[in-house]
């Protein structure tokens, strides 16, 4: 017999969103520290500006699971059954429909005035470290928050591919503020990592702002002519 849930009270699901969100944070954090410590980088304390930022971003992305949430209950977002067919070409749509339009959205804002209204926040760090990944104008945030949630709206995926994409953000997210690159140059060269968005991919962004402004590809990079290869880290520590 198939098992439908009640639907949750919004005070339920505002106390899931939230605790889901705080374990993200700390495990993404966490995981991060780990990394840096296995490839010898130093310890960095976070400052109060940046602990401060980062909870608010913790915050605003638990109102944005919320409004998710509830645009589902009301029905303009249709989540469907997961199989292995669907789930692999909804992740494909997600990974690559979510990387353009993060791609879309990132060059605006740096086009316009929007980058020292907005933008130029995160990119106060040149040599970013994983607390960097939160640290967004709260209107940045809303802006990938909703831009996730028109896609869902266009486009009826199935659970675990949308679960399998939020990991492989948060997983592209780390990757690019780790401040080192764990890839070998080897790797990097294989066909396939050719074309993500590696650690140095994203660091390169941090250090020359006129370049490399997607996120999991450098597909549209290539593609627009906004693509610098960036062949590895090279920082202060
Ligand atoms: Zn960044
Ligand atoms: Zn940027």
């Amino acid at each position: 017999m198939l098992y439908i849930p009640e639907p949750l009270s919004l005070p339920e699901v505002l106390w899931y969103s939230l605790l889901l969100n705080i374990a993200i944070y700390v495990l993404t954090l966490a995981a991060g520290r780990m990394i840096r410590y296995l490839y010898d980088k130093k310890m960095v304390v976070v400052p109060r500006k940046k602990m401060v930022i980062s909870w608010l971003t913790i915050m605003i992305n638990t109102g944005i699971t919320v409004i998710g949430y509830v645009i589902w209950q009301c029905g303009w977002i249709h989540i469907v059954p997961g199989t292995w067919q669907n789930t692999f070409t909804d992740f494909i749509v997600l990974f690559l429909g979510m990387d353009f339009l993060m791609y879309v959205f990132h060059l605006l804002i740096h086009r316009t005035f929007l980058y020292r209204a907005i933008h130029g926040l995160h990119h106060e760090s040149r040599d970013p470290v994983p607390v960097d990944l939160f640290i967004l104008h709260p209107l940045e945030t809303f802006g990938f928050g909703f831009l996730w949630i028109a896609l869902l709206m266009l486009y009826p995926a199935g659970l675990y591919a949308i679960i399998a994409y939020l990991a492989m953000n948060i997983i592209f997210g780390l990757a690019g503020h780790l401040g080192l690159e764990p890839l070998s140059e080897k790797v990097r060269q294989n066909i396939l990592f050719r074309y993500l968005g590696t650690s140095s991919f994203h660091h390169g962004h941090h250090l020359d702002i006129h370049c490399n402004f997607g996120f999991y590809t450098t597909l549209w990079d290539r593609l627009f002519g906004t693509w610098k290869e960036t062949n590895n880290i090279t920082n202060t520590d």
